[in-house]
């Protein structure tokens, strides 16, 4: 359960001098720190026993730097990550006398990443499980959870080191042993706006998800590039991405409104009509905060906030059917979760990021969305 207390004296960095005597670690610097160029994506597959090898789920946060503006503002970083799984946050308050005092929130998490971690670090506490699980023959997903401006893309989808190209180095490394060139590699790239599937590799066009005889649910008409290197899966991201951005259908501009989805799908070549062998998801979820907080309170706005609510809504009962391991999943409740009905039932693993922002000004939306990742 969330813990919530009052303490009095504060630090500069609004911390409780208790606390800091402990060992929370204080913010020195809000600069990030340059990723070290010589980490290199290794690819643990034959070590049987990693070290975070989760069963089904695994949900952690992080927490992004303050960036220049903020910290021209002066912002406070109200948000302080211990022993690689606790987040505090300390959330400021008046009392009727307008004395001030703190509450105290602190959420535990399977793993927290502070400020200066890289997305190289994010891929090696949470991808090795993943990539594994995917040649075992299942399905791996990454979902990036959070407020807008909090680092879902930068995460997720960042074309120099997002998750989706680190993980597609090590796919493409694994595929050149002996024992997997039976598998073909088949990218995919969507969205998600408004509950319709807009396919970002041919246009734009509009596809629409079919379950069939078998309960499995497919995208009709969704464009699948055959790929053999990680070059081409990024001119093909590129592409797609490009396409996300500058509308030409009339729907969405803004990419902070819709749910982006990018599938890397192995195929077994030797068979006929190629079946799926194994398929790594990667979604940069549409930002978290509700239609309602927006300052633009127009009709297309009130709508496209209520089926993002709908959406994340249905995820959380979805994750959460996963983890209490029940026997149904909810995945009819939006389009998310029906195309991504496999990422929650069956053979799947899935991982979480939950993304935060340190900004005392960010406080409500930060509170929001660890309350919803918290298990
Ligand atoms: P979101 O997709 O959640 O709306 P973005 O990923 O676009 O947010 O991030 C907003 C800005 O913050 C971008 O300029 C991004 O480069 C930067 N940013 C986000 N997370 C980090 C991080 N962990 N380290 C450095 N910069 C970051
Ligand atoms: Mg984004």
């Amino acid at each position: 359960m969330e813990a919530t207390s009052s303490k009095r004296l504060l630090d500069d960095y609004g911390i409780p001098y208790s606390l800091n005597s402990g060992n929370i670690p204080n913010e020195k610097s809000f600069i990030k720190p340059q990723n070290d160029k010589n980490l290199k994506t290794i690819s643990k597959l034959e070590v049987k026993d990693s070290k975070n090898d989760f069963e089904k789920i695994y949900v952690c946060v992080r927490k992004r730097p303050l960036n220049t503006n903020e910290i021209k503002r002066d912002d406070k970083n109200v948000v302080f990550i211990k022993e690689n799984k606790t987040v505090i946050v300390n959330e400021q308050k008046l009392k009727l006398d307008l004395t001030k005092y703190i509450n105290y929130h602190s959420f535990t998490f399977d793993y927290a990443f502070d400020s200066d971690a890289s997305n190289q670090d994010v891929y090696n506490q949470t991808g090795v499980s993943l990539i594994e699980h995917v040649f075992n023959g299942g399905t791996a997903t990454y979902f990036c959870y959070g407020q807008t401006g909090s680092g879902k893309t930068y995460t997720m989808m960042d074309a120099e080191e997002g998750l989706f190209i680190l993980a597609a180095k090590d796919i493409f490394k694994i595929l050149k042993k002996e024992k997997y060139s039976f598998i073909s590699v088949y990218i995919s790239f969507y969205e998600i706006y408004q509950g319709q599937l807009y396919d970002l590799l041919n246009n734009k066009k509009k596809v629409y998800a079919r379950e069939d005889n078998n309960q499995q649910v497919c995208i009709q008409g969704l464009s699948e590039y055959n790929c053999f290197s990680e070059n081409e899966l990024m001119s093909i991201f590129m592409n797609g991405k490009n396409s996300r951005v500058t509308s030409t259908t009339g729907s969405n501009p803004d990419s902070s409104r819709s749910h982006g989805i990018f599938q890397v799908v192995l195929k077994d070549k030797t068979k006929k009509n190629l079946p799926t062998y194994g398929k790594f998801v990667f979604i940069d979820l549409a930002g978290s905060e509700r239609g309602a907080d927006r300052d633009d309170n127009n009709k297309q706005t009130l709508l496209e906030g209520q089926e993002i609510n709908k959406s994340l809504l249905a995820l959380k009962e979805c994750i959460r059917a996963i983890d209490q391991e029940s026997k149904h999943t909810p995945f009819r409740q939006s389009k998310l979760t029906q195309v991504l009905k496999d990422s929650f039932t069956g053979n799947s693993k899935t991982c979480m990021i939950t993304t935060i922002s340190p900004s005392s000004m960010n406080i409500d939306h930060t509170l929001n969305t660890l309350r919803y990742a918290h298990r």
